[in-house]
């Protein structure tokens, strides 16, 4: 127990000498996909704005443990295969939560332009199985007990040392959210749960796939981000804005229900205008069959733009028969950012995950400090 403060905290030496130090945490909301994308860029900028100068990352872990008290999938994805593997040549040194690593061979300073990460062919395991409709949470076995862990056992799994707040706004007082909501089944296990202020907590979708609960989440962070500006002083609220932060938030009090969930199959699921027209009667019923079969009721809330959002898309991968056109949808990661910034630019790259080097479930344990 005693070890459990350093969990998620880079190991390694302090960098010394000239260089730039680049961080990341890997938020409880990131999966591979948009953690790797994001580091991705960052050191891509770097590149660009200092051209050829030592790089020292920094990786953070929020959360991401697995029933041994090792890191999840995902999180060992990135930290052995992407950073330890793919990313390292492009580093001089590298600080996670499992080793300090160091470049021997010397920094390389051609980044590909784009990063594609192919998935294994025989492993549908990535995706929620749009056709069975399971529960599907994150935790595997999860604890047993009958009532929800307290905010503070919440906080301390996602590494908030402090005040537990809003993940997606910072606000405070925040609330325990379940991720998949218990009328599904959802455990009590501290994995299952988010800390979000009543107002996302009341947005924050009620359905059967834990992903796309994270998703909704990192999603959200994007669109409101601006907001965990609003109690910071003058100055502090300057340098955010110079260093490319958006600050204060944007209004969508008047979008009525069904724009709502238009906007957010277009920013979250990727939908484009072609989708919008694909609608049928047997599509409509996949909707209300989804709805019904994977979603939850949440505090009298009933219509949810989030749930219902996420049963529209479900609906649509239902309908679609050809399981090239399921596999390049699914494989589409979506930041919310870079969206606005290239819609004009066509759609998104199309990325594809996994089999970097190794692949499997296999997971790590974080090393004795
Ligand atoms: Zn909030």
């Amino acid at each position: 127990m005693k070890k459990r403060k350093r969990r998620g905290k880079p190991n390694g030496r302090a960098p010394v000498g000239e260089g730039i130090l680049l961080y990341h945490d890997m938020a409880v909301y990131e999966n591979f996909e948009r953690c790797t994308q994001r580091m991705f860029q960052v050191i891509k900028r770097a590149q660009e704005q200092f051209p050829g100068k030592p790089r020292h990352l920094l990786l953070r872990v929020q959360g991401h443990l697995n029933d041994e008290g090792g890191f999840d999938r995902d999180a060992w994805e990135v930290i052995k295969h992407f950073v330890g593997g793919f990313l390292m040549p492009y580093l001089t040194s590298a600080s996670t939560p499992i080793a300090g690593l160091e470049n021997r061979k010397g920094q390389r300073n051609d980044l590909p332009d784009l990063l594609n990460v192919i998935y294994p062919g025989d492993d549908d395991s990535f995706w929620y199985d749009v056709d069975q409709l399971p529960v599907r949470p994150r935790e595997i076995s999860s604890d047993v007990r009958k009532t929800p862990p307290t905010k503070e056992a919440i906080a301390d799994y996602l590494g908030m040392s402090d005040d537990a707040c809003c993940l997606v706004c910072w606000h405070r007082p925040a609330e325990r959210a379940h991720v998949v909501p218990s009328s599904l089944g959802g455990s009590m296990d501290v994995r299952n749960f988010a800390l979000l202020c009543a107002e996302h907590h009341r947005e924050a979708p009620d359905i059967a796939d834990a992903e796309g609960f994270w998703a909704w989440v990192d999603y959200a962070e994007m669109r409101d981000r601006g907001s965990k500006w609003e109690g910071a002083s003058d100055k502090v609220r300057e340098l955010a804005a110079r260093l490319g932060e958006r600050i204060g938030r944007v209004d969508r009090s008047e979008a009525d229900f069904m724009e709502a969930v238009k906007f957010e199959l277009i920013h979250l699921y990727g939908w484009e205008e072609a989708d919008f027209t694909r609608f049928s009667w047997e599509l409509y019923e996949e909707y209300h069959r989804v709805l019904d079969a994977a979603t939850g009721k949440h505090f009298g809330v009933e219509n949810k733009v989030a749930t219902h959002a996420w049963a529209m898309d479900v609906a649509l991968y239902r309908v679609e028969k050809d399981p090239e056109t399921r596999l390049r949808r699914r494989a589409k990661v979506l930041l919310f950012d870079t969206l606005k910034e290239d819609s004009d630019r066509g759609p998104q790259t199309v990325r594809i995950r996994d089999a970097l080097a190794e692949r499997g479930n296999d997971s790590g344990r974080p090393q004795e400090a």
